[in-house]
């Protein structure tokens, strides 16, 4: 018997394992795949099916509505901070300080800002994080993780998900309306905004760059795109380069345009640059500031990715601060609706508030570095460790504190390896897709496009995709 998705139906033990292996089956043909670890012979990729749920999961309507209703006003927010050279370095000064990877993002940020930014547009493919908060029972509310402002994946994988799970109904007899299980646009509109981007710089045989990691799992995400890309316009190719490769092989015009083996670049688009483990070296940073210094449409921009960083995030929950970039009321209450409280652990007397609070009470925080891809944040006792340690150091100024989001728990079976294959109570989050094309002065696109739920067992604190934590879901709307 499968008590999820809201209601009670009956799947005995034979059918669930016939509707699983048909499920592994459907995900593989459909290409809801990532690398394997291992290598076929002569070192050919193998593929492996992506973690998935079984079923979707169930959300309440209201709740998803309201993710999808506030993404005009966080574009718009994003953008606007990002082009505010105040907010930025005042919300970023004390963690400039101290961590070592921001001031690399920072120094490129600066060299462009002084030279003149080269080309006005930035793109945003933006996604927003959010749980639904059941602390209080009565009184669910959506509420945000993070917006994560590069290399924003799994658009590709959630749009085939919804496939993958109205198959799986179907198998099992569970009816559904397209209004529970949503048709998913997020893969066409973050290809569409790719194109857009490109035909804003009115070159017609200039490419769009795809900037990878060497080793990367998650690649039948960013493959699909590039499909999709091709789909929508087969005059348009896209190239896939690591940093590496454009320190060797990408040079800049005179007037500033991007060649990579001879091709010119209209759009770079990074999958790769969030985390220090992409910039090994000087090179890497070198084929960074290569790119930002370009006439190319930059997806993110470095303005983009600085204004998405997790501190500019707790400074945004601040009195005033929203209010600074956005007049309409009624967006900031949309935006800050979705906020729980956050804390600066900066050294000094505003930051020993933040980290009394998480020395006492460690259960009820996340505590975040400016990192981004998972794995990075500190739950409960390590919190409390952390804070301890780091009390006169400022260390802390790296670090924000967050109010933990306590979701709901549901039921799903989870097909990923090294989890049990049983009904499990699990939690999920849901992201939500924004495309935004703008300058300083001008905004050019500014829409929301699909979304992606993911899910983990309950009691894990990590929801990363790509690091193995959670599993790819779909969202099944309840009223
Ligand atoms: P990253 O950039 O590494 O993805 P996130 O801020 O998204 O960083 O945090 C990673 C994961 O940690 C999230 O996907 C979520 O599962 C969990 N998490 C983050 N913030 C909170 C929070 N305030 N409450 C509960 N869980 C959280
Ligand atoms: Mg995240």
């Amino acid at each position: 018997m499968a008590d999820c998705l809201g209601s009670k139906f009956h799947v005995d033990e034979k059918r669930l394992n016939e509707v699983l292996d048909k499920a592994r089956a459907f995900a593989l043909t459909k290409g809801i795949c990532m690398q394997s670890e291992q290598q076929g012979q002569n070192g050919t990729m193998l593929a492996q099916h992506f973690p998935f749920t079984l079923f979707p999961s169930v959300v309440p309507r209201t709740c998803f509505q309201e993710a999808v209703d506030c993404m005009l006003d966080f574009n718009t927010l994003i953008h606007k901070v990002a082009h505010d050279h105040n907010f930025l370095e005042n919300s970023l000064k004390n963690v400039l300080e101290v961590d070592e990877f921001t001031q690399g993002l920072w120094k490129i940020y600066t060299q462009v800002r002084e030279e003149g930014y080269t080309q006005p547009l930035s793109l945003g493919l933006f996604r927003n994080d959010f749980m639904i908060d059941a602390l209080d029972p009565d009184h669910i509310q959506i509420k945000q993780v993070e917006i994560n402002t590069i290399a924003a994946g799994a658009s590709s994988l959630g749009s085939l998900l919804v496939l993958l799970h109205r198959f799986t109904l179907d198998m099992i007899g569970k009816y559904y309306d397209k209004e529970e299980v949503l048709n998913n646009n997020a893969s066409l509109g973050t290809a569409w905004g790719l194109l857009k981007a490109w035909g804003l710089y009115r070159r017609k045989r200039a490419v769009i760059l795809f900037v990878v990691r060497e080793t990367e799992s998650n690649i039948f995400d960013q493959r699909h795109l590039e499909f999709k890309v091709f789909s929508l316009n087969p005059g348009v190719r896209v190239l896939r380069r690591t940093y590496l490769d454009i320190y060797n092989g990408a040079s800049l015009t005179e007037d500033k345009r991007l060649l990579v083996d001879g091709d010119e670049v209209a759009v770079v688009y990074l999958r790769a640059g969030y985390a220090p483990d992409d910039f090994p070296t000087h090179k890497e940073w070198d084929a960074r500031l290569k790119l930002e210094r370009s006439l190319a449409v930059k997806c993110p921009s470095i303005q983009y990715h600085l204004a998405g960083l997790k501190k500019i995030q707790q400074e945004l929950t601040l009195p005033g601060s929203v209010e600074q970039f956005i007049k309409d009321p009624a967006a900031v209450r949309r935006i800050r609706a979705t906020f729980v409280k956050q804390y600066s652990l900066d050294l000094g007397p505003e930051g020993d508030k933040g980290v009394e609070l998480g020395r006492n009470d460690p259960h009820m925080y996340v505590l975040k570095p400016q990192r981004e891809g998972g794995g990075h944040n500190l739950y409960g006792n390590d919190i409390r460790t952390f804070l301890e340690r780091h009390h006169n150091s400022k260390e802390r100024n790296a670090y924000t504190l967050m109010e933990r989001i306590f979701p709901k728990a549901n039921k799903n079976y989870l097909v990923t390896p090294g989890t049990p294959f049983a009904l499990s109570d699990v939690i999920s989050e849901i992201g939500i897709y924004g495309v935004f094309i703008g300058s300083a002065n001008e905004v050019k696109i500014n829409m929301q496009c699909g979304h992606m739920l993911r899910t983990k067992l309950l009691g894990t604190d990590e929801s990363g995709l790509r690091t193995g934590h959670a599993c790819l879901d779909t969202p099944f709307l309840v009223n």
